[in-house]
């Protein structure tokens, strides 16, 4: 078998394309232009990148964008100060606060400290509290993202067998709760866990955050099932030359596409869904602020 390649890039561009639209009309029918601001700690390259990939998108999709750059050096009061300023903001509908953060500050007090209808990330304990009893909750990006393209490719997910692998408060466990939330018989499996072949095996809907190249094999996988590979891996890549690198997922895709019937690449499967849904997000938490019905981006951008 040949797996169907899940193309993430495609699904993302259709999803900022509608929410353009959507914002469009909110700004012509109640004169409302969502506000993202985001807010980078220090100089981090790699957060820098993310930082302006994120502003330069918040501005395609017609929303007005807040870029805060505070030192390295930044105590958290003055974070916090900041965030108590954005709360209190009418302009500004969501929040984001790029981690990782500097040492000598304490990012769950930073999270925490973000009012919770503006917590666009979903990283707030009232958004998780939310999200798992079964609430309007704002849900974390990369998972609702990995949810859309298996909504996408699977349509209805009753009674699937879904396995987790990670447990980590912003990717496996809302993973886990919107499988839940969707019937699937979920199993989170993690670094303790026994026989993770085995486990993975019984996957209808594999989904792999761990964090570790290429780890889950072909071998690993129930032959038709989807799998979609959230990992980002910067690897050694020699084949290219002497210091290139590549990215590459938690899972074997050479193998993994053999056995798989719908699979994600990487690049190119979650890694653009996230930002879309953190676009996703900012309207959704504009319209609920503002009492307005919400856009229903799942079924529409499929
Ligand atoms: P974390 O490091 O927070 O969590 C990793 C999880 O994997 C932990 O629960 C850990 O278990 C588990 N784990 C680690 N090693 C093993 C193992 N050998 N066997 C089974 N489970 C294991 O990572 P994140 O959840 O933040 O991210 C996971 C991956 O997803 C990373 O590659 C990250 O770069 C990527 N990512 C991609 C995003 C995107 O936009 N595409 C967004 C966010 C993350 P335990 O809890 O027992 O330690």
């Amino acid at each position: 078998m040949t797996a169907r390649i899940i193309d993430g890039k495609a699904f993302a561009d259709r999803l900022r394309a509608q929410i353009a639209g959507k914002v469009a009309e909110l700004k012509t029918r109640h004169g409302i232009t969502p506000g993202l601001a985001v807010v980078l700690v220090g100089d981090d390259p790699a957060s820098s990148v993310y930082v302006r990939s994120k502003a330069k998108q918040t501005v395609e999709a017609g929303m007005a964008s807040f870029e805060h750059r505070l030192a390295a050096s930044a105590p958290e009061a003055d974070l916090l100060a900041l965030i108590a300023k954005l709360n209190a903001d009418p302009a500004v509908n969501g929040i984001l606060v790029q981690l990782p953060l500097p040492a000598q500050i304490n990012s769950e007090r930073v999270l925490e400290a973000i009012s919770p209808e503006k917590d666009v990330d979903g990283f707030h304990v009232v958004n998780a509290g939310l999200l798992a009893t079964g609430q309007e909750a704002i849900v974390p990006c990369t998972p609702l993202g990995c949810l859309m393209l298996l909504r996408d490719t699977l349509g209805d997910l009753s009674g699937l067998e879904a396995v987790v692998v990670g447990r980590s408060n912003i990717v496996g466990k809302p993973m886990a709760q919107l499988l839940l939330q969707q019937s699937c018989t979920v199993t989170i499996a993690h670094s303790k866990s026994r026989d993770l072949p085995g486990i993975c095996r019984r996957a209808d809907i594999l989904v792999a955050a761990v964090g570790r190249p290429e780890m889950i094999k072909g071998d690993w996988i129930k032959p038709g099932a989807a799998v979609i590979d959230v990992g980002i891996n910067r690897v050694p890549a020699p084949e290219k030359g002497p210091d290139k690198h590549k990215l590459v997922g938690d899972v074997d895709f050479a193998s993994a596409s053999a056995v798989a019937g719908a699979i994600t690449p990487v690049p190119g499967g979650v890694g653009p869904m996230t930002i879309a849904c953190l676009l996703a997000n900012t309207l959704t938490a504009t319209c609920r602020t503002n009492g307005l019905p919400e856009p229903s981006l799942l079924e529409e951008a499929a």
